[in-house]
């Protein structure tokens, strides 16, 4: 049987699983994972609050819906499996108002109808019974939502990928992938390879690869940074699990929430901002063609105009006060000199070319490549049910899988 040779690009959660799943079980394939970085796992999957969402806000019937229930399920029983931290602390959605109580049912119908277990809307004392020190007219309890280590994840995969014989080249930068005949021909630094599949992703700059490659130019990434700060140790144990505010259903981010980490922190964050540079984590970071892409990008212009009242909003919460009186919501009592800088995050948010923010993950085959473009939060939790999907889905017909493969 003639071997399939096929390459992956970007060593972030996504392409490690879609990697580990092709080498699971199956020496019928040759794969060869690219990741330019020195490290795999340094971008979205290093800088992110480490939530395993339980699914509680996406549109049923959605591939977010779909895949974040089965991502759960894959990723807990693999960490389960491979002795990485993973705590199901549990999660409270907190409403602080009347009319948020409103929003709260619009909530629990649809965490219900996703499938989420046990998930119920509490009042003022079981929400104490459950974190002591927070405030709020009542909640949302989803008692599995849990933290994991998501960097430890992504290292086991690709320590998986090596044993079962699959290549893990770090520091390669994929510029392009062509066609000659049926192959696709990847272009990288190290030169050009042949393969017969190429499953491409990498996260903030894979609208550049998709275009490069003669896919479209939409959806197109808009990079959108988020800034934590941490709590002081001793406020920390302030906090038993996940505090999140209820979400504005017109926003695709979730709002700034007080999150133990699986080392032990607590922190509070992130605000979303529109970011000058892809990957540079600085609070300053700026790159110039980044910068550039932004402001001749016809869609983020008409973007811009829809969402001025919005952006000039979050402008306000760039400060160390906002973040203060964010999680000031939920545990009152906390003061400035309890909170100091954290971690930045950048999020690959996808942007139509109507200037509309992309909500659900998109995917897109194109001949033999297919081209992750739009896998946002909560695509850390669904990313083993991502790397199922398009083996099992979009590749269904080329039949990458084993029958009764189970990985
Ligand atoms: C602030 C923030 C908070 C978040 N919180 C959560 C959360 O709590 N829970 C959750 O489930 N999700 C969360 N997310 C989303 C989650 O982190 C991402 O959805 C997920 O990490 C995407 O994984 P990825 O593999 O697609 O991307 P990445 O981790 O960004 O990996 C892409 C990789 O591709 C590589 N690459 C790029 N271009 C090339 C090229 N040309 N050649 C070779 N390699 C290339 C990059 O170096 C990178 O390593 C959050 C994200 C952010 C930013």
């Amino acid at each position: 049987m003639h071997t399939r040779r096929i390459a992956v690009i970007g060593g972030g959660i996504i392409g490690a699983s879609v990697a580990a799943q092709l080498t699971a079980n199956n020496d019928s394939h040759s794969v060869v994972l690219f990741e330019k970085e020195s490290e795999p796992g340094t971008h979205q999957t290093g800088h992110n609050s480490g939530v395993v969402h339980a699914g509680l806000y996406y549109p049923p019937g959605s591939l977010k819906a779909r895949l974040t229930r089965r991502g759960v399920e894959l990723l807990e029983a693999y960490a389960t499996s491979r002795d990485i931290r993973y705590d199901a602390c549990g999660k409270l959605v907190v409403a602080h108002t009347e009319g948020q109580l409103a929003q709260l049912d619009i909530i629990l119908r649809k965490a219900q109808a996703n499938g989420v277990p046990d998930v119920a809307i509490i009042g003022e004392d079981a929400m104490r019974q459950i974190e002591p020190h927070c405030v709020g007219t009542a909640a949302i309890h989803s008692p599995h939502t849990a933290i994991v280590d998501y960097p430890g994840v992504t290292r086991a995969l690709l320590d998986d990928v090596r044993q079962a014989g699959g290549e893990v080249r770090l520091g390669t930068t994929v510029s392009r992938i062509s066609r000659r005949g049926t192959e696709q021909i990847v272009e990288s630094s190290t030169g050009d390879e042949a393969f017969d599949y190429v499953i491409a992703c990498n996260g903030l700059q894979s609208d550049r690869l998709a275009k490069r490659s003669g896919a479209g130019k939409y959806p197109a990434i808009v990079p959108f940074s988020g800034d934590y700060y941490k709590l002081a140790p001793e406020k920390a144990a302030l906090v038993n699990g996940l505090l999140y505010p209820v979400p504005d259903p017109d926003y695709p981010f979730l709002g700034v929430h007080l999150t133990r980490t699986v080392d032990g922190d607590v922190t509070v964050g992130p605000n979303a901002f529109l970011s000058f540079a892809r990957e540079q984590y600085s609070r300053l970071g700026f790159n110039l063609p980044d910068a550039l892409q932004i402001a001749s990008s016809s869609a983020f212009w008409r973007f811009a105009r829809h969402n001025l009242g919005e952006a000039l909003d979050q402008l306000r919460t760039a400060n160390k006060r906002s973040f203060l009186s964010g999680a000031q919501d939920f545990i009152p009592g906390l003061v400035s000199a309890d909170l100091s800088p954290g971690p930045r995050g950048i999020r690959a948010q996808a942007m139509n070319a109507d200037g509309s923010l992309e909500d659900d993950f998109v995917i897109q085959r194109f001949d033999n490549a297919v081209f992750v473009r739009n896998a946002p939060s909560p695509a850390a939790t669904s990313a083993m049910a991502i790397a199922e999907h398009i083996i099992e889905e979009i590749l269904a017909d080329d039949r990458l899988t084993k029958p009764g493969r189970n990985t």
